[in-house]
């Protein structure tokens, strides 16, 4: 039965509109954008199933282009010195220890609760840069996928929608010894890619699942490996996501084992598409960027994480300008709010600059409209789904926010992308669709308690781990 949902205020097919109707089909996608006017014929029939959201705002659900759901069982745990030292490079010690912590069934739990805390902020797909893949040992599993399909498998639990981008983690960098917490990321590469042709076979048994290739880094992929992993995206047609120019010492490493910059690198070699998309690349020179730009790539950007390691700031004005894609990715999952890495993309530029508007207005686009498409469509493109525009044909992945919550209060169609960006609170999402189905109806998901009781209990052990 087709379904019409009736908010108050919709950002959909290329406007906001009152009084508005999504009507969505039998397979989860936008059928139509009825106007006030032709709702009443609609909802008298009885084959229409109406769903009324009065006071909400209905909006095209929020993508999480960059994740690594286990970050999550530390959060809050490496912010002083003494645990997570003063550089990114210290805190990935922390990040080591909860990769070596989690087995198949703590890191389903683990990724129900970060999924499930996802959707309650509004987010409809996650790109998950999967990198954990043998057991605590440095083994395979028997199925060597088994962590990834656990990862898939919670998904689907939750009702994300998930592109899964296989990592492959070869070495722990150029001219370095294998590091021991680094053991459950490495495989070979004829594993590596054989593992992930099986798993894209495997993603058709799970609902609103497909499989992408994640490189992890130049760092830790060769060259030679990385353009064959490369050419099997490509192949397969599926989005290829590799971490670039977090750090300045990861460019410094690969001048000195390739004599360019990995930007430089990648476009010399063909490793960037419009299949491509570079996570965080901040540390890029202009003609870096104008590369990147020619080549159709798409950068992910992950301000909040960023910020909580030190990293440095995007130039998200520069990408702009130079009408480069740019997607947003809770990474670390510091914090999991992609309205807030959307409005500190434009906040850092303004703190550099001591002026204001600095993403606004570029080739004649708001700033908050700028951002909104950032935030949804852009992430989609990435993740290779369609989404993240309620046109008709496209899924019908939404979220709602509350018109009363005091944080929205007086918002109408002139300011609602505006509002959303700079002042949207997660804890005004009240509904969330993916393809059409309610997975969080008025704040309340139907197995919120149990993950959040299994959650806690993974928490708990990690802890006391930690105290022996
Ligand atoms: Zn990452």
């Amino acid at each position: 039965m087709s379904k019409l949902f009736l908010p108050e205020l919709m950002l959909a097919n290329g406007g906001v509109h009152r009084g508005a109707g999504l009507r969505v089909d039998d397979n989860g996608n936008v059928a139509e954008v009825l106007d006030a006017a032709s709702i009443a014929a609609r909802t008298d029939r009885t084959d229409v199933e109406v769903v009324r959201l009065a006071g909400k705002a209905l909006l095209p659900g929020l993508a999480n282009a960059h994740s690594h759901t286990f970050q999550r069982l530390f959060r809050g745990r490496a912010e002083g010195r003494k645990v997570g030292g003063d550089t990114f490079w210290t805190w990935r010690e922390q990040m080591y220890r909860a990769a070596a912590f989690v087995t198949p069934e703590s890191l389903y739990d683990v990724a129900r609760a970060t999924f499930l805390e996802m959707v309650a902020s509004g987010i409809t797909v996650v790109g998950e840069f999967h990198y954990l893949h043998n057991d605590a040992l440095g083994k395979p599993f028997a199925n060597p996928n088994e962590l990834a399909l656990q990862v898939m498998r919670a998904a689907e639990s939750v009702g994300i929608r998930i592109c899964l981008l296989r990592s492959a983690y070869m070495r722990a960098g150029y001219r370095k010894d294998p590091h021991a917490g680094q053991r459950r990321f490495y495989e070979t590469r004829e594993k590596s890619v054989a593992n992930a042709e099986a798993l894209q076979k495997a993603a058709g048994r799970f609902k609103n699942a497909t499989v992408g290739l994640a490189p992890h880094s130049i760092r830790a992929v060769p060259l030679d490996a990385m353009k064959e992993l490369a050419a099997v995206a490509g192949k397969h047609g599926m989005p290829l996501h590799i971490h670039v120019s977090e750090q300045i010492a990861e460019n410094e490493a690969c001048l000195a084992e390739y004599g360019e910059t990995p930007i430089e690198l990648f476009n010399e070699h063909g490793l960037l598409t419009r299949r491509t998309t570079l996570i965080h690349a901040i540390h890029l020179t202009g003609p870096e960027m104008d590369e990147v730009s020619a080549a159709g790539a798409t950068i992910c950007s992950c301000p909040t994480t960023e910020r909580n390691l030190g990293d440095g700031i995007f130039p998200a004005d520069v990408a702009a300008r130079l009408g480069i894609s740019v997607a947003f990715g809770t990474d670390s999952q510091a914090q999991i709010d992609i309205l807030e890495d959307a409005r500190q993309s434009e906040y850092h530029l303004r703190l550099i600059a001591q002026q204001r508007g600095m993403l606004d207005q570029i080739g004649g686009v708001e700033i908050g409209t700028r951002l909104l498409h950032c935030a949804t469509a852009s992430g989609y493109k990435a993740l290779g789904v369609d989404g993240g525009d309620l046109k008709p044909g496209q899924p019908a992945d939404f979220f709602t926010l509350d018109l009363s919550d005091m944080a929205l209060l007086g918002m109408d169609e002139t300011s609602l992308a505006s509002q959303a960006v700079f002042a949207g609170s997660r804890a005004a999402v009240r509904d969330v669709a993916v393809a059409g189905r309610l997975v969080l109806a008025d704040s309340h998901h139907a197995q919120e308690e149990e993950i959040r009781a299994r959650y806690k209990e993974v928490q708990q052990a990690f802890l006391n781990e930690e105290a022996q």
